[in-house]
């Protein structure tokens, strides 16, 4: 807690009781009221996610993820632009790699002490996803962590709820159904009265198995940090794309081909499945052609898709009352290539899903030679990746070991990835009404058509939009002052308030909340304590009382007399007492002025022994002049 309480107030308490109460608006001290949000990755790119948001001395960080088409150190976002000593809170949006890899060197091999959430399936599926990581990038020299690590940072994550506001440091966060993947959360940030949304990725159509991303309760929004990875594109409808994917796939196998589809390992091939194991269902001549889904994760992770089965649509809910949806009936788990004989047309998901390396990529080398083959590409893929360069159809391929391969099997991609399109997207940020909207998360060009395709659309309905296109490591600088309000509690809130009155109390600041109260009320309204110091101190002397009281009278004015002769008490303050044996104690209670006054006081009664209005008497006592 912060308090610009003073330790001892008791002076101003009794007065202002006194007093006619008015609750009242107190200008506090401008702190730095500059919102500043910088993107250390995802800015006018897509890949390592992370945004910085600092304001009023707080600091969040949102996503921590790697570059798929980087290795190494290469890979992470741009730590060196920020203390991580400085982060309070870190918020992981969902758990695919661009989001959340780079958690554990963050963790783990930097100064970051601040705290760590996500969603429950987040963490669940994060641990899982991220030791397969670390098995695959051990090979390489550049490996960013160990199994340990992982270990280790996965036991500092915690876990909320869709919908739980949490408060760490004066910063309140609460996450909304972003769709996306399982478990994937938008986040609503609040600082000191400003509000910023980060979509993070995020889906507004229901599919399958997930629900639709949520639009958070109607709060009025300062900042909407959203991505952009699909610019002014347009989805097709749902049913036309799942038919489309569906033919595309039975083309290949009746052909005699081995059709190929490279996906990340989870989110949306779950969802793929769920498509072609009810479509083979539906198509008996396809019964005797395997579907395979080659994971090695496949299996730890179908259990936390069954666990979680209640954050997902109604659909399903329904479903597994009656069985478990993800239990398929047409679909084999490979754990290992070694599992898998390639002897005739079937259907192969494999990871990774932009053919970087792995097992995807071994067979689409192993398979790019035969026309009767395909590869359908089931998404978004990273500029620099493989599976980005062959969908411009190269007449050959480089394999892993240098070989050129003749690239001859067919190649269709098709949009599962569930972003929002330009209609989702500019829809939900009209809805969403925030005065400044920052695009991340989606390569420079489409971002910049969808900046002008939403400045254009804001125009012609004569509505205002600030929007800003950060690159890495630039800063967007905005600016919020706001009324700062310090509220009045008990005593002092008891009076109906009155034009021209003066209120004077403790002012209490809690985070970013200002109270201004009675200082005896301090411990009832925020547990502070509140002590008075009684000073004491003793002096031997040999003027008599009387002479001291005359010089102390000289000083001072009148003293005023206790109900004995042996003490008086100076200006109110400072209590002096005659105890015998030539000895005078002074008392009053501690604080700036009154031992001020105690040190006057003090001085004056040792000069009374040898002041010159003294006198000597014969039996050597001195003796009062008057
Ligand atoms: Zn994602
Ligand atoms: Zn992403």
């Amino acid at each position: 807690m912060a308090s610009s309480a003073p330790p001892s107030a008791s002076a101003s308490a009794s007065a202002s009781a006194k007093r006619k109460l008015q609750p009242t608006v107190i200008p506090v001290p401008n702190e730095n009221d500059i919102l500043k949000i910088t993107p250390l990755g995802a800015g006018s790119e897509v890949g390592r996610s992370c945004v910085l948001l600092e304001f009023k001395g707080k600091t969040v960080m949102l996503d921590c993820g790697l570059h798929p088409a980087y290795t190494g150190l290469a890979s992470l976002p741009f730590f060196d632009m920020v203390d991580p000593a400085s982060i309070d809170v870190l918020l992981i949006t969902h758990f695919h790699v661009d989001h959340a890899a780079a958690l554990p060197y963050f963790t783990e091999k930097t100064t970051f002490k601040g705290r760590v959430f996500m969603t429950h399936p987040t963490r669940a599926i994060f641990r899982w996803l991220l030791a397969d990581y670390v098995k695959v990038s051990q090979v390489s020299e550049d490996a960013l962590y160990t199994e340990q690590d992982l270990i280790k940072s996965y036991s500092k994550i915690e876990v909320i709820d869709y919908h739980q506001e949490v408060e760490v440091e004066g910063i309140r966060f609460t996450g909304y159904n972003a769709g996306h993947v399982l478990g994937a959360a938008m986040f609503l940030i609040e600082i000191a009265g400003v509000r910023v949304l980060y979509t993070g990725d995020y889906s507004r159509e229901e599919d399958r198995h997930l629900m639709a991303a949520e639009k958070p309760p109607n709060v009025s929004l300062d900042v909407l940090i959203a991505e952009s990875t699909y610019g002014v594109q347009t989805h097709q409808p749902r049913l036309e794309r799942e038919a489309r994917f569906t033919k595309m796939v039975y083309d290949i196998v009746r052909r005699g081909g081995r059709c190929l589809i490279p996906v990340f390992a989870l989110g949306r091939a779950q969802e793929l499945l769920l498509i072609l194991d009810e479509y083979w269902q539906s198509h008996p001549e396809l019964h005797n052609i395997p579907i395979y889904y080659a994971s090695s994760l496949a299996k730890k992770c179908m259990a936390v898709y069954q666990t979680y089965t209640n954050m997902m649509n109604e659909r399903i809910r329904k479903q597994v009352k009656i069985s478990n949806p993800f239990q398929f009936k047409h679909i084999s788990n490979l754990r290992s290539k070694h599992d898998y004989d390639d002897i005739g047309p079937c259907v192969m998901m494999a990871s990774p899903g932009m053919l970087q390396s792995g097992f995807s990529r071994e067979l689409l080398e192993q398979w790019c030679i035969n026309k009767a083959n395909g590869v359908i590409i089931p998404g978004y893929v990273v500029e620099g990746t493989l599976g980005n360069q062959i969908l411009t159809h190269p007449d050959e391929i480089v394999s892993m070991s240098g070989m050129k391969l003749p690239l001859r099997l067919t190649i269709d991609y098709i949009s599962f990835s569930a972003h929002v399109d330009y209609l989702q997207n500019s829809e939900f940020i009209e809805e969403v009404g925030a005065p400044h909207l920052i695009l991340v998360h989606g390569d420079a060009m489409q971002m910049g058509r969808l900046k002008s395709r939403l400045q254009s659309e804001y125009m012609e309905k004569d509505k205002e939009i600030v929007i800003h296109t950060p690159k890495n490591c630039e800063s967007v600088e905005l600016t919020f002052k706001g009324e700062k309000m310090a509220k009045t509690l008990g005593k002092l809130a008891s009076d109906e308030p009155a034009a021209g009155h003066v209120l004077s109390g403790v002012l209490v600041q809690r985070d970013f909340q200002y109270h201004l109260m009675d200082p005896s009320e301090l411990d009832e309204y925020t547990g502070l304590n509140t002590s008075v110091v009684l000073q004491k101190q003793s002096i031997k002397s040999r003027a008599p009382f009387g002479l001291v009281r005359w010089h102390l009278e000289q000083t001072y004015g009148k003293v005023e007399s206790g109900a004995d002769s042996s003490a008086f008490t100076v200006f109110n303050t400072v209590k002096v007492r005659d105890v015998g044996g030539s000895i005078y104690v002074l008392e009053w209670e501690g604080g700036a002025i009154n031992d001020m006054i105690a040190d006057s006081v003090l001085s004056v009664v040792v000069m009374a022994e040898s002041s010159p209005a003294s006198v000597k008497g014969e039996c050597g006592v001195v003796r009062c002049p008057i």
